[in-house]
């Protein structure tokens, strides 16, 4: 079977086409600017040059019909037909406490999916949009939704409550969610492999550091801990996300510099982590490069950045009593070995000690830890889209 994977974002669709017989990407691409002058398709069809094509396109249904007309060209498509998809799997950012796994999608699933636009609005509205499309282009195949937030369903309320009146959990489902969860889940999977012990087995740190970033603490296959929260704003220092503050800097803020709700959710969002601290970037390799040209916000943007990655190794430690292995993935945790050795600095206490020759290395599955390391060091590029083929070959087959 073919399945078509569909990750749609307010102005982007990205889309990946997977043969499941041996899971082989047949091609993969991206719509940027739906519906804003100058959208443009990048496809790339495995073995062949990729092919730009320039179109305004003025919604997510004509942006997939643009790229079901890519899928079967006969000089750059993948498939005769589009007969050959099987099913189509869609991400979905927010499923709430509903789904702990992913479903295959009828009218109640996009109901909740449509429950969550609320606490997920500028993710789970677009996810929707492209589910909609899609089934409109291939009314005849299952859709399926792989959430964001499932992996972590396995949070226990000790971890995923906040200290707050109990009513707003149970009148506005304000708690603990977390993101990233198909990461997590792939390359803690894979680190198991690595390990050579059952999943069921294992205690694994896993560290998503992209632009967004996240980490999970897992014990024995479930989610014990993860540092996002009712959205991806809390936890780590992000690129433009502040990460965990106090709360009270929000109130104190909104007076001092008289910003409504909603701008004081763009400052918190947009306008802080990485490059509101060192005012150069929120791209990591900026903000590496002015430290070492000797950019002193910069320098200490990323003391905070790695104090904070520092703190939720240790928490994580204390949670799991014990670990077997950390695993960095994601654009900085798989390419940024400079940031990753200064996040497992010191750490020898908790028996993390990283070679650090072999830890030179760039989007790669491998282990950096030094030989007498108790704790493992991987480094595993992380791939959602295939835990989202393999979830709907799952479920349609
Ligand atoms: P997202 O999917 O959240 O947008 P990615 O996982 O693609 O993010 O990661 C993007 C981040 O990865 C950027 O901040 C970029 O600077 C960082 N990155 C890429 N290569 C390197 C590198 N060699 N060193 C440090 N950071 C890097």
């Amino acid at each position: 079977m073919k399945v078509l994977v569909v990750n749609a974002g307010s102005s982007s669709i990205k889309y990946q086409v997977f043969d499941m017989t041996d899971e082989s990407v047949l091609a993969k691409g991206l719509v940027d600017r739906v519906g804003i002058p100058g959208t443009t398709l990048e496809h790339k069809p495995a073995g062949k040059d990729e092919v730009v094509i320039k179109r305004d396109l003025p919604d997510h249904t004509e942006g997939m019909k643009l790229v079901l007309d890519v899928l079967v060209n006969p000089e750059y498509g993948c498939i005769k037909s589009m007969d050959e998809i099987g099913a189509v799997g869609h991400r979905v950012v927010h499923g709430g406490e509903d789904f702990s796994a992913s479903v295959v999608i009828d009218d109640n699933v996009k109901k909740v999916i449509k429950d969550c636009f609320d606490i997920a609005p500028l993710h789970n509205p677009p996810n929707l949009m492209g589910i909609e499309a899609c089934q409109a282009l291939m009314p005849n195949v299952p859709h399926v939704a792989v959430f964001d937030t499932a992996f972590h369903q396995t949070m226990e309320p000790a971890n995923f409550l906040y200290a707050l009146p109990y009513e707003v959990y149970e009148k506005h489902k304000v708690r603990r969610y977390g993101f990233h969860g198909t990461s997590h889940f792939y390359v803690s999977q894979r680190a198991a492999e690595m390990l050579g012990k059952p999943y069921e087995e294992c205690k694994i740190i896993t560290l998503h550091m992209g632009n967004g970033a996240s980490m999970a603490a897992i014990k024995n296959g479930k989610v014990v801990d993860t540092s996002m929260g009712f959205t991806p704003l809390e936890g780590l220092v992000m690129g433009t996300r502040s990460g965990d503050i106090d709360p009270a800097i929000v109130f104190f803020l909104m007076e001092k510099l008289g910003l409504s709700a909603q701008e004081a959710n763009n400052y918190f969002n947009k306008k802080s982590g990485m490059l509101g601290l060192s005012g150069v970037s929120n791209d990591l390799r900026d903000i590496l490069e002015a430290a070492s040209s000797g950019n002193e916000r910069a320098q200490i943007a990323l003391e905070v950045y790695y104090n904070r990655v520092k703190g939720y190794i240790g928490k994580y430690v204390a949670k799991l009593n014990g670990c077997d292995c950390l695993v960095f993935t994601a654009g900085v945790g798989e390419n940024g070995y400079d940031v990753r050795e200064k996040v497992c600095e010191d750490l020898d206490y908790l028996g993390i000690k990283m070679d650090v020759e072999k830890n030179k290395v760039r989007g790669k599955e491998v282990d950096v830890a030094a030989e007498d390391s108790k704790v493992r060091i991987f480094v595993i590029p992380t791939n959602e889209e295939l835990v989202i083929a393999r979830d709907t070959y799952n479920l349609a087959k």
